[in-house]
């Protein structure tokens, strides 16, 4: 009993500096990199910890997941519901979040030639990062 209060409390703790580190980051993370923001803030939790409180905030609609770069691995951000694209880089998988659209008038200009009426679309850029570039 006693150790399940325990894990409960971890858990709340553990929640509620990945919401902070997310909110501070403006770019999505991966899970290790949320792990090692926790360890830094001397939050010593377990993977499967992790996995959990990302697990209940992305539910509770708190934090969004994405897999943006094409493999499987999933990103997670602070309020993801704005429309936002990715900028991605194709060595080290770094991605920076991009809030402006560049396409809004062009699906004004699809609608009009098309006759579709159009609900969204998905963009991602792909290129070499400074810091690769120089590699
Ligand atoms: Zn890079
Ligand atoms: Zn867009």
């Amino acid at each position: 009993m006693n150790s399940l209060n325990r894990s409960g409390l971890k858990n709340t703790k553990a929640r509620a500096a990945i919401l902070k580190i997310l909110q501070q980051s403006n770019r999505p993370l991966s899970a290790e990199e949320i792990y090692d923001g926790l360890v830094k803030c001397n939050i010593h939790v377990n993977a499967s910890t992790v996995y959990r409180a990302l697990t209940a905030l992305c539910d509770k609609k708190l934090i969004g997941k994405t897999n943006v770069t094409g493999d499987k691995k999933s990103f997670f951000e602070y309020n993801a519901k704005g429309h936002r694209h990715y900028l991605i880089c194709s060595e080290c998988k770094k991605i920076i979040t991009i809030e402006r659209c560049p396409l809004r008038a062009y699906e004004k200009m699809l609608e009009l030639e098309t006759n579709f009426t159009i609900s969204g679309h998905k963009l991602s850029i792909y290129g070499s990062c400074p810091e690769c570039k120089d590699k």
